[in-house]
């Protein structure tokens, strides 16, 4: 589904440039729900920018669905972006004085679905997050939960390959991020590929595998059962 070989990102500070990320190389399978982690300033939302063809890498390669990305140029980048991606930010990022059909259908905008489709593709996807009741409510009038769950909808209509989440519960209450989290594993249960970003490991282990940056490189790349039976002391349970 997705494979990274030597991506690095240099950005230029000062006159210094900087590595943000190391050489880094990874593959993800068609439907895992992996979690990144990793303190302030390891290279997490550069390297979800890179994911998310926001942003270019300075050198290496990125294949996504079979098309290498780095090589693009940027009509061709939107073009995937636009195709493949799905993206859910902190801030939630939708249109304050559009109601949430609106925020959903505007995807579809861009990518040409006619208007008939594009009402009953956001109807169905604000329906599987829960929010089938609040179709005509514009943002202000939803809570951050509810926010961020047309934001998950809009990033889901246009059945993206991938769908990549930078701190999606960063700006929610506790509970508002267990409702948001068991919406992610039911699209994990439905087969989508999940990419999240948390400074929170309770967050992480709504995952399966765990991937930690630091200093812009991976340190360390688990499976959420193993590191449960690493913590609890060494006593893993024999089958
Ligand atoms: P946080 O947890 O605070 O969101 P992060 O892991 O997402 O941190 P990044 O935002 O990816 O970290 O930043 C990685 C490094 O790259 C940092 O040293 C940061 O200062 C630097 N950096 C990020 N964006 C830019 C930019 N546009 N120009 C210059 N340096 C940048
Ligand atoms: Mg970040």
């Amino acid at each position: 589904m997705l494979h990274i070989t030597d991506l690095t990102k240099r950005y230029e500070s000062g006159g210094l440039e900087q590595f943000a990320l190391q050489p880094i190389s990874l593959s993800v399978e068609q439907g895992e729900f992996v979690a990144i982690m990793g303190p302030s300033g390891s290279g997490k939302s550069t390297f979800m920018n890179l994911l998310g063809c926001l942003d270019k890498p300075s050198s290496g390669s990125y294949v996504l669905d079979g098309i290498e990305i780095s090589q693009l140029d940027e009509n061709k980048l939107a073009d995937v972006r636009n195709r493949k991606i799905g993206f859910v930010f902190q801030a939630f990022h939708l249109l304050p004085r559009s109601s949430a059909l609106t925020n959903v259908e505007l995807p579809m905008l861009y990518a040409g679905f006619s208007r008939k489709e594009r009402r009953e593709r956001a109807t169905e996807a604000l329906g599987r997050v829960g929010l089938a009741e609040r179709l005509h409510n514009r943002p202000n009038q939803l809570s951050g939960g509810q926010k961020q769950r047309v934001a998950i909808a809009r990033s889901l209509v246009n059945r993206p390959a991938i769908l990549l989440a930078d701190e999606p519960t960063g700006n929610l209450d506790s509970r508002s991020s267990l409702e948001i989290m068991a919406i992610f594993q039911e699209l994990h249960a439905q087969g989508v590929t999940i990419l999240l970003v948390t400074h929170e490991t309770d967050i992480a282990e709504h995952a399966e595998r765990i991937i930690t940056f630091r200093d812009g490189a991976i340190i360390a790349d688990d499976r959420v059962q193993n590191r449960r039976i690493a913590q609890s002391g060494g006593e893993a349970v024999q089958p």
